[in-house]
């Protein structure tokens, strides 16, 4: 799953719930850990730092607040996600 860029959110559960979805969607989880439904490939993690910026500017700009995100992806199927993303808060709490 790529990481999210300039993504706009309610909330940042928003994002956790994203990446379930996704997870569900495209992953089976086994004993080992998920593999891809596609090719059968254990799931792989990127560690992702993602900066939390606010609908208030129009370009990248925030609280400088971080979240940190495992990003799982399948190395055949995906590509690899960027180790850092953005998302686009209209209220920074
Ligand atoms: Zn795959």
């Amino acid at each position: 799953m790529e990481t999210p860029k300039e993504l706009k959110v309610d909330s940042l559960t928003d994002v956790d719930r994203l990446i379930t979805k996704h997870t569900l969607a495209h992953y089976t989880e086994t004993g080992n850990g998920p593999v891809c439904k596609n090719c059968g490939a254990l799931v792989l993690f990127v560690h992702a730092y993602i900066s939390v910026h606010t609908t208030l500017f129009s370009n990248c700009a925030g609280s400088g607040s971080v979240k940190q995100i495992d990003m799982p992806y399948c190395p055949n199927c995906e590509i690899t996600p960027s180790d850092r993303g953005c998302i686009h808060l209209d209220d920074l709490v």
